[in-house]
This record gives C-alpha cells, structure tokens and sequence, in this order.
C-alpha cells in the first residue's frame, strides 16, 4: 500500500472495529510486558513477528538496533530515556534486543569518512558500534591467518552487534539489578528478513539458535 491515508481509513474500520474493546481499555494507560529493542528498518517489523498486539510491546528502534552505554555520554538520551523509562515506570519483563539479516546500518560501519560525508548524523550514531566494527576485523583477520577462509563479515557484524548490545544493556545499574534479582530477561534475537527465521542468542554456547516449537 502506497497511499498511507488510504491505510489511516481502511485500519479505522477495519482494524480498529476488530479490535475495539482492546482499544478502550488501552485508552487509559499502558502496560507492556516487553521492551523491544529493534532497527529502524522498514523491513523490521516488531509486532508481526512477535504476533502482538498494541499494548504489548515498548519500542525503541533507531540505526542498527544499538544501546548507547549507560551515561557515558549524554548524547544519545534519545534512545537512553525510552530504556530508562521503560524499565523504572512501565516495569517490563522482557528486554529483546533485534538484529536482523542484511543491515544496513551494520554495513556502513565499514563506509568511510568521504562515503558517509552527506550524513553526519549517522555516522556519528554509528560510532557506537566501533567495538564491533574492531571485533570483526580482528576476528576475520585471525580466521585468514588459520587459513579458514570465507566468514561471512556482514552475518559476524549483525550477530556481534546484538551481542555488543546486550553487553552495554548491563552497564545500566537498574537493569544488572533487576536481571541479578531474575525480575527481567534479557533476549537477543537474530531476524532473517528472506526465511521470515528468528533466532535466539544462547549465551552458553555463543550461538544463535533459530526459534522453534
Ligand atoms: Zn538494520
């Protein structure tokens, strides 16, 4: 659908009628049982592939589904009050960090100066994830010394980047509190935008493992 008044009408009567009740009750306040932490990408889309409904997830997505370290810097309170907010007033029980197949934003890590020139902003945002960027290359560079060729660098920055996440997600004390006292889980989830697949970081084994009955 390319004219999104058009969606406005067809999701009042359609949607929303479905859905009525649900809507009144929600009309009074909020409370989501998942912080959902995902990438701007029009491709990403959270509630469909959690089937939920509105209500259910608090979403913070920006450029590359990052979690700027806590109060290291006060230049990305954008992104650091929505987390904030969501885990001291709304109370969620879940923290879901997303990444997803064939980033964009993880593949512009790797764009330099002169090709990032038109958008400052990004790559500035993208500095956060220099750790990553390092990460890879020294890991990539350590394969080709041990002759094992052909690591995939864009799957190794999308599934690092998760893991780097989650990593700056316990620099906020509130969240290593309330993950130590087992009052919230923490998940990062790996989208395969072409398979429709999510998988599931296991933190025993550094694997993502894929989502299934
Ligand atoms: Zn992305």
């Amino acid at each position: 659908m390319n004219n999104i008044f058009e969606g406005v009408f067809k999701f009042k009567n359609e949607d929303y009628e479905k859905h009525k009740n649900l809507f009144a009750e929600l009309e009074s306040g909020q409370n989501p049982h998942t912080l959902f932490i995902g990438c701007s990408d029009s491709r990403v889309v959270p509630s469909l592939i959690t089937k939920t409904l509105p209500g259910e997830l608090f979403m913070v997505r920006n450029i590359a589904n990052m979690v700027p370290p806590y109060r290291e810097t006060e230049e990305y309170v954008s992104t650091t009050s929505a987390i904030e907010f969501a885990i001291e007033v709304l109370n969620v029980k879940n923290i879901v960090v997303c990444g997803h197949s064939n980033c964009g934003g993880c593949a512009s890590l790797y764009k330099s100066e002169e090709e990032l020139k038109n958008v400052p902003h990004v790559r500035k945002w993208l500095e956060l994830a220099n750790p990553v960027k390092e990460y890879v290359l020294n890991n990539i560079k350590a394969e080709e010394k041990r002759g094992m060729g052909g690591v995939n660098k864009s799957l190794l920055t999308e599934q690092f980047n998760i893991v780097h996440q989650l990593d700056n997600l316990f620099t906020y004390p509130f969240i290593k509190e309330k993950y130590s006292k087992k009052e919230i889980n923490i998940y990062g989830w790996y989208y395969m935008i072409g398979t429709g697949e999510v998988y599931n970081y296991d933190k025993k084994n550094g694997s993502f493992n894929i989502i299934a009955k």
